[in-house]
């Protein structure tokens, strides 16, 4: 039976600390579907399209690797693509402490489900999409903490931050 992960997120925008964990998914999983949620709680910076199209343009030549946005339950999301593993990435003993009960509750609410984590790198441990987002919006350059692929002087600044 083919190994399919859901990596659930906002990615906005996606970092290389997220490219890095798809990246070394790829070995442990038949299919990683990168999965964008549509939070009521949390204001898109990035619009979902954009954040789509990047994610499309880092992975365009791993065909293992898709992405989609969902609403709701991630489980839910699991079980429409018949996906056994919810792949997460750890930084902090923070993420450590909040992960563990999510996972906990998907197991609660999906037994044949497992969250995986994935340390990330060391030099990727600072980098989170909140930071890149305040760096941009002072017109800061973003440059070092986006996958390579992504060129953001080819962006409109401007048209972002109407
Ligand atoms: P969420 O709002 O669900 O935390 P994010 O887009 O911030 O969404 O993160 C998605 C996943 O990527 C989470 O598992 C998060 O821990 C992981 N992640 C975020 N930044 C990094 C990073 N720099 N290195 C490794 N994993 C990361």
């Amino acid at each position: 039976m083919e190994k399919i992960a859901i990596f659930p997120g906002s990615f906005d925008p996606i970092t290389k600390g997220h490219e890095s964990i798809v990246l070394r998914s790829l070995k442990l999983f038949d299919k990683t579907i990168i999965a964008i949620g549509e939070n009521a709680d949390k204001e898109d910076f990035f619009s979902i399209e954009l954040r789509i199209k990047w994610i499309e343009e880092v992975f365009s030549e791993f065909h293992s690797v898709s992405v989609v946005k969902y609403k709701g339950l991630t489980i839910e999301l699991c079980k429409q693509f018949n996906a056994k593993y919810i792949l997460r990435g750890l930084r902090t003993s923070a993420d450590f402490e909040f992960e563990r009960s999510i996972g906990q509750i998907n197991k609660n609410l999906l037994p044949g489900i497992e969250t995986i984590f994935l340390l990330t790198k060391a030099e990727h441990t600072a980098i989170t999409s909140s930071i890149v987002r305040e760096i941009f919006r002072h017109g800061g350059d973003i440059q070092q903490f986006i996958p390579d692929k992504l060129d953001i002087s080819k962006i409109d600044r401007s048209k972002l931050l109407e």
